[in-house]
């Protein structure tokens, strides 16, 4: 770069697309002065300049800048027919950062720029209006010495209320012009001693100050702190621009005003301008809040040609930039200036009904309806979150486990939440150090869960997140003392009974009922992800495993099931006794017995989801956890036996003396022979109650299992014990041969977990074959079903071709995939070494949360690769919890997936993102 390169660029010649060069602010300004929107003059110094300043040993301006500096300022007096230092109709301007991402920490605005005491007097005299020329000059003083000076606010403010108190005045406004120049007299000398200079006179010394300032600013430290906590790196901001612009006065009478606009509402997105003004005021006094502003329909009423001009604005911004605006506007004297435009920051809600709105208007198309909705923001719109204008303190935080918000009875066990919940119908929170499996009954009945302990993928954070109600995992600070049902919050305690509220989306917990809105699927909504479906490859299937799941998940718009895991059935608490019979039954017949009581409640469960789902797939995966998953703990086991045995030693021992003593016959004797038998029977009870437990406990040992997550689980379970999963096929085929006896149409999938060979699959496929013969006869009717495999061993994706010689589909368990292909235990890399591989970025992400695409992604690319040459209709999708995030989407759709498959409220977000992967993808 050398003295011809451009550093300026004039409002009328700025490249409105370059934000980069520009900064956002300025290439908007460029942009509206181009279209024809009355913009004051003005012209963008370029971020390059910016960063060649900053590259400079001396931090001196670069050649050239100066110069250019003074041929666009005079152009400005062309323009505006004033001048930069002239006494008689002096020209001023305000000075601006602004680089391309909006950033707060950069330099603020310095307003009236230009002024010193001869221009000063000509301002006064040109509008003849003294105390209009001392208030600009002592805000000028001001912000000058303060953002291009350094000068602390305090100074100022202690001579400004100096003044106000001496002419005891309560409001700004109330002070006269001889109050005002007082300030300004005090303000200058505040600055003389602060920097030991007096207050630059000359405008071009003091806009040269200025520009240099606001370049400085960008490596500011908060400038520079926002920057990296926000990410924002180079290629996205670079440098800030400087804006000069010809000042415009809002603060000239009664027919002079400032305000904010929105084109839309930002809160609801209804179509109708939205914003505040001030009649008689400066651009900051708005959202300084020192007087307040009014709604913009008042307009119509106070300036009523002013509103008019204002509609007319609001649509040709809206035409231009196809997006809603949030802008800023100054009249002054019945002239409308704007000053500042960009897109508007709305909520999700606000969003998409803009998006459909503007669609049928004609402003956008279809796609960018979708495309500029990001597809996580959609989770706001589908729990119930805090009511944004309550105010309340939180008390702990934990982490956001899953998300929405609840208020209920805090109840410290799970029967407590049962009783209250279930039996008495109040809303409950479960309150526990952790959960565990036998803690499920109790998250039926409440409406959230909080623990002091575990992670994001706790038992209650998973299983909170599969019920779609809220969860806080984790919350450190506070301690819960389960035997006085109570828990500890620093120096305050919340008891059962006292109502708390989380927030599962922030992780934060409070005291008392915080009030909460609930989500609401907008008829715009539906619009919206109609249209994504229209556009999406991608079919987007739920994981659900009961029939409340299923309707939830129907509501949301998915388009079948791709995970129903039958071991959440066996969970249920009428199940559980019968699972158990089975797992520890000595002989077939035992064995048999409890499946033929599980059988009819499996059907009644399939026959329920094909139902609701009809006439979409329903995927079954076959039992897959380590049985002893359903058995009671190993050490409660021990600890229970050593109770009993101590009861039946005392028992024995009383019975024994009492037998010895027992030969006499008074009535006492009698009495007390009584109480020996009553004793000889307890003693029988406790001995079978012992051998009872001890023979749980030597199953529970020998099912013990030093690695259960790679032990006897899945496939090879149902291959060393077939019964379990005949039975379970056997109810699938039964359930579907009555749904279609009943006309309704069904298409029942069987996936088969943990599949590593084919051998394993062709297998289990001999016992669907032989019930699938039985069932047919049996009901006299046809049945049709599918029969697949889960993809999630690393030897499944190498033996892709082989297995979909068997298998019509495949379904990637991404989670497990991930700890195979990782070799990670989930739980332990996410509490132990995840978070430092992040840190120092030996990993970039968490696989468990956004998936490998680069290890995990290319596993699961080949085995479609081979999958589909051996059979080349395989129907391909995901299941894992992945299967909700918008970025694996899109791997999934470049993967040539057929499907994706996740918990019923992010559906809706699968749907927008798949539609986001497919327009991507057509480019
Ligand atoms: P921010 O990015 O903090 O909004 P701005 O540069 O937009 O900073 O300016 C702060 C305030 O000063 C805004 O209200 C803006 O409208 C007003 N303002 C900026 N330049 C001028 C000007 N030339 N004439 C009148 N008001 C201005
Ligand atoms: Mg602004
Ligand atoms: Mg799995």
């Amino acid at each position: 770069m050398n003295d011809s390169t451009k550093w300026l660029f004039a409002f009328e010649e700025g490249d409105g697309k370059d934000k980069k060069l520009l900064g956002g602010k300025g290439a908007n300004l460029c942009e509206m002065t181009q279209i024809g929107l009355n913009v004051p003059p003005g012209f963008v110094i370029s971020t390059e300049a910016c960063l060649a300043y900053l590259d400079t040993a001396d931090r001196s301006l670069p050649d050239g800048v100066m110069e250019q500096v003074r041929e666009q300022m005079a152009a400005l007096e062309q323009k505006t027919g004033k001048g930069f230092g002239d006494p008689e109709r002096p020209l001023l301007v305000s000075v601006r950062s602004g680089s391309a991402m909006s950033m707060p920490g950069m330099m603020d605005t310095i307003l009236n720029l230009g002024l010193n005491t001869e221009t000063l007097q000509g301002e006064i005299r040109a509008t003849g209006d003294a105390r209009f020329g001392y208030d600009a000059y002592r805000r000028f003083i001001q912000l000058f010495g303060k953002v291009a000076l350094g000068v602390p606010d305090e100074l100022f403010d202690k001579e400004f209320e100096a003044v106000k108190h001496a002419a005891e005045v309560k409001q700004d406004v109330d002070l006269s012009a001889a109050d005002l120049k007082e300030i300004s007299t005090r303000f200058l000398k505040v600055v003389e001693e602060y920097t030991g200079k007096p207050f630059p006179e000359d405008p071009m010394t003091q806009l040269e100050i200025a520009v240099k300032a606001v370049f400085n600013s960008w490596m500011g430290k908060r400038a520079v702190d926002y920057r990296r906590q926000f990410n924002i790196t180079p290629d996205m901001a670079n440098g800030t621009a400087v804006n000069v612009v010809t000042m415009v006065f809002g603060n000239r009478g009664d027919d002079s005003a400032t305000g904010v606009g929105f084109t839309r509402n930002p809160g609801d997105g209804e179509n109708k301008l939205f914003g505040e003004y001030l009649i008689n005021a400066q651009g900051e006094d708005v959202v300084a809040g020192i007087r307040t502003p009014k709604p913009l329909d008042r307009l119509k009423v106070e300036m009523p040609q002013m509103a008019e001009e204002l509609a007319e604005l609001r649509s040709k911004l809206e035409a231009h930039y196809c997006e809603v605006q949030d802008f800023e506007f100054t009249i002054e004297r019945g002239v409308l200036y704007c000053l500042q435009t960009r897109n508007g920051k709305m909520n999700a809600q606000a969003m998409v009904r803009t998006s459909v709105e503007m669609e049928k208007e004609g402003l956008i198309s279809k796609e960018r309806a979708l495309l500029r909705i990001d597809p996580m923001s959609l989770e706001q719109m589908l729990f119930p979150r805090l009511d944004p204008g309550a105010k309340a303190e939180a008390v702990a935080q934990g982490l956001p486990a899953s998300p929405g918000a609840a208020s209920g009875v805090a109840v410290f066990d799970a029967d407590r939440a049962e009783q209250l919940g279930r039996d008495l119908g109040q809303k409950v929170i479960l309150v526990r150090e952790e959960t565990k499996p036998e803690d499920i009954h109790g998250f039926f009945a409440s409406q959230g869960i909080l623990t002091s302990r575990g992670g994001k993928t706790s038992h209650a954070a998973v299983v909170a997140r599969g019920m779609g109600k809220p969860c806080v995992a984790g919350a450190e600070g506070i301690s819960v003392d389960v035997s006085r049902r109570e828990a500890l919050v620093g120096d305050t305690s919340f008891k059962e009974g006292d109502t708390i509220t989380i927030d599962g989306t922030s992780g934060r917990v409070y005291l008392g009922a915080i009030p909460t809105v609930e989500p609401d699927f907008t008829p715009e909504l539906s619009t919206l992800l109609a249209w994504a479906d229209e556009i999406a490859r991608l079919k987007v299937l739920a994981n659900a495993d009961t029939p409340d799941d299923a309707r939830s998940a129907r509501k949301y718009g998915a388009v079948g099931i791709g995970l129903a895991r039958t071991e959440r059935m066996f969970n249920a608490v009428d199940r559980l006794p019968v699972v158990i019979e089975m797992i520890v039954a000595e002989t077939p017949e035992q064995r048999q017995a409890a499946l033929d009581a599980l059988l009819p409640l499996q059907r009644k469960d399939f026959r329920e989801l094909f139902e609701v789902m009809a006439p979409h797939p329903v995927t079954i995966r076959l039992l897959d956890p380590p049985i002893h998953e359903f058995l009671p703990d190993e050490h409660q086991l021990e600890q229970d036996i050593g109770d009993l045995q101590a009861l039946a030693r005392s028992t024995r021992g009383m019975t024994a003396l009492a037998g010895a003593m027992g030969l006499l016959h008074t009535p006492d004797e009698t009495r007390r022979d009584l109480d020996v038998l009553r004793r000889q029977v307890d003693a029988i009870l406790v001995e079978e109650a012992i051998v009872k437990k001890e023979a749980m406990l030597k199953k529970v040992r020998a099912l013990h299992e030093t690695n259960p997550m790679l032990g006897h689980r899945g496939v090879r379970l149902g291959i060393s014990f077939p019964e379990i999963y005949q039975m379970q096929i056997r109810a699938i085929l039964e359930a579907a041969a009555e749904c279609a006896k009943a006309g309704i149409e069904v298409q029942p999938q069987i996936k088969v977990p943990q599949v590593c060979t084919v051998e394993e699959l062709k297998r289990v496929k001999t016992y669907v074959d032989d019930i699938h013969a039985q069932v047919q006869a049996q009901y006299g009717h046809p049945v049709n079903y599918k029969f697949g495999t889960m993809v999630e061993v690393v030897r499944a994706c190498m033996r892709a071709e082989s297995l979909a010689e068997e298998a019509e589909f495949f379904s990637f368990g991404t989670n497990d995939l991930t700890q195979a292909t990782f070799s990670f235990s989930r739980e332990d890399a996410e509490n132990k070494f995840l978070p430092l591989y992040n840190q120092s970025h030996i990993l970039q992400d968490n696989p468990f949360e956004v998936l490998d695409v680069k290890g995990v992604g290319k596993l699961m690319q080949l085995a479609v690769e081979w999958g589909r040459a051996m059979r080349p209709d395989l129907h391909v999708g995901i299941c894992g919890e992945h299967g909700g995030h918008p970025a694996s989407i899109d791997f999934c759709d470049g993967a040539g997936l057929d499907y994706v498959s996740c918990s019923g409220p992010r559906v809706p977000v699968a749907r927008l993102a798949a539609a986001h992967a497919a327009l991507k993808r057509r480019g």
